[in-house]
């Protein structure tokens, strides 16, 4: 289900990169086959489509696809033309994804039905070049569903109220967002939300869309930056499509302008803007807005929209405390299944002083470099990791000495011994065959440290352990590897020894 869900999810980013007439023909019936270390491998049902979407598509395919999921590295195009069998369900029915005109019910009053839809998705107006060379006939589409579809899919469903991590600091933004989701264009509308970068404003301006989705799935919410609003202004002057603009803004539920001080010195386009906001407050149809700073502070915004901006609820994020930052932490290490000690996600939260989105950035380089370098996180390293990333910041909690301090253990004798030492293990334990799991883990966790520390081979490691075998070696270090991202007590065992270590 998880790769039927994440083909759906590509294809719907693709589909605003490619005409749709294209996308129908080429990725209709495909699939995910496997997803595996950064390596999608999607299907096709006939190498006319293999062949196309590797010369053609493959780079914005790529694209698309890390945009949904950015482990995602490299894609491989398989034929299988069983695909074609409408009983194969591994395949996303494209048809599915946009529903044709008769099986939709309603078309909202005033929608065109060649509005184009959002994120310059495909048009049935036919705007781009290649639309009139493609060969494929447009089946019929509900303007309607369509734009429904993509406005819901504008909006990332990782944002939710659930995952926004509540402190003393940002509970009234919280509490506001919790409001308008439940009562969308009744009391605080509209809703400003404003404060510093990386604070969490798109998290909870999105996080309001999505739960008012959630409440009422046939709501059409319009996510957009401000950047976003001015770019489709520019393209409808240019084609002379006002009316299908302002009809678009005035037919949602739900307006969400991410970013609102882009806007700012922007005339003509603040103008409109002043006018959809009119129309949707009087509708009591909900306006959310995002800015970097209080309406008041807009100076280049007309004055009348500043005030527009100022009769509904206004609330601002701020940096939050220690506490909020740590829980922070905590949270996206359980979403990411990754475990790391609480003394590192301390040290952490402890060094992050500007935003969010910096706080992140570290656990996200220290969860990429435990898994892709067999890093083990100590404070030391962690410390030296944010001070190449930040020069000259005084870090809290780790002193110069212990910073420069001189590396103790150098050889694998010198890793056994402080093995031994730690868990109090006779070294003819250690290096014999019992298979006590103490033994067990402290054997492994060894044969792990020589070999990321002293850079032995598999075999010669062996050669310490009563000449085991390289591939017993090699199992120790993909084992542990593996469990120091997992489990706890190795997590917490393999920084505890690398800070007797000295690393
Ligand atoms: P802004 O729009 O204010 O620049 P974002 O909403 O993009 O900031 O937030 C930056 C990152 O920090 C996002 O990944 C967001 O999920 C995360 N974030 C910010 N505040 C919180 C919070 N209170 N709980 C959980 N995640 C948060
Ligand atoms: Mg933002």
């Amino acid at each position: 289900m998880y790769l039927h869900n994440l083909w759906q999810q590509i294809l719907t980013f693709l589909s605003r990169e490619i005409p749709r007439n294209q996308l129908l023909t080429f990725f209709s019936r495909t699939a995910i086959f496997e997803f595996e270390n950064g390596k999608l491998k999607i299907g096709v049902p006939h190498p006319t489509a293999q062949a196309t979407i590797a010369n053609k598509f493959l780079a914005i395919l790529l694209k698309c696809a890390r945009e949904v999921e950015p482990e995602i590295r490299e894609i491989v195009i398989e034929v299988d033309g069983a695909l074609l069998s409408k009983d194969d369900s591994r395949s996303v029915d494209i048809t599915k994804i946009f529903p044709s005109e008769k099986s939709a019910k309603k078309t909202r009053e005033g929608l065109s039905a060649k509005k184009s839809v959002q994120g310059g998705a495909s048009s049935r107006t036919g705007t781009r070049p290649e639309d009139e060379s493609a060969t494929m006939p447009e089946t019929d589409l509900d303007a309607d569903s369509e734009m429904r579809y993509f406005n819901k899919h504008a909006l990332q469903p990782h944002y939710t109220l659930n995952n926004f991590i509540v402190g003393k600091d940002n509970r009234l933004a919280h509490a506001a967002a919790t409001a308008v989701s439940n009562r969308p264009g009744t009391e605080y509308n509209p809703l400003f939300i404003y404060g510093g970068v990386g604070l969490g404003k798109t998290h909870l301006i999105q996080a309001i869309g999505n739960e008012i989705l959630k409440n009422n799935p046939d709501a059409v919410v319009l996510y957009l930056t401000a950047e976003r609003l001015l770019n489709e202004y520019v393209a409808a002057i240019k084609k002379f499509q006002m009316q299908n603009y302002r009809n678009r803004y005035r037919n949602v539920d739900c307006l969400i302008v991410d970013d609102i001080q882009f806007i700012a010195d922007k005339t003509r386009l603040q103008e409109e803007f002043f006018h959809t906001f009119n129309d949707l407050r009087d509708a009591r149809k909900q306006i959310v807005m995002s800015s970097d700073r209080p309406p008041k502070e807009l100076l280049e915004m007309e004055d009348r929209l500043k005030s527009r901006f100022e009769s509904g609820m206004i609330v601002e994020v701020y940096f939050p405390e220690f506490e909020t930052r740590l829980a922070i932490l905590q949270h996206k290490c359980q979403e990411q299944k990754i475990v790391l000690t609480p003394e590192i996600l301390e040290f952490v939260a402890a060094n992050v002083h500007q935003n969010i989105r910096e706080l992140e950035g570290f656990l996200t380089q220290i969860v990429a470099k435990m898994k892709h370098e067999n890093f083990i996180p100590t404070i030391r390293s962690v410390a030296q990791l944010m001070k190449k990333q930040n020069g000259e910041q005084k870090l809290v909690g780790i002193s110069d000495e212990e910073m420069t301090r001189e590396i103790k253990v150098k050889t694998p004798e010198d890793i056994m011994n402080l093995v031994c030492e730690y868990f109090k293990i006779p070294r003819v334990e250690l290096t014999g065959p019992s298979r006590k799991k103490e033994v067990l883990v402290a054997r492994q966790l060894c044969m792990y440290l020589m070999y990321e520390i002293c850079h032995y081979s598999y075999d010669s490691i062996g050669d310490y352990f009563q000449n085991r075998n390289h591939t017993t070696v090699l199992h120790a270090h993909h084992k542990i590897r593996e469990l120091i991202l997992r489990d706890q007590k190795i997590a917490s065992d393999a920084t505890a020894l690398k800070r007797e270590m000295g690393l």
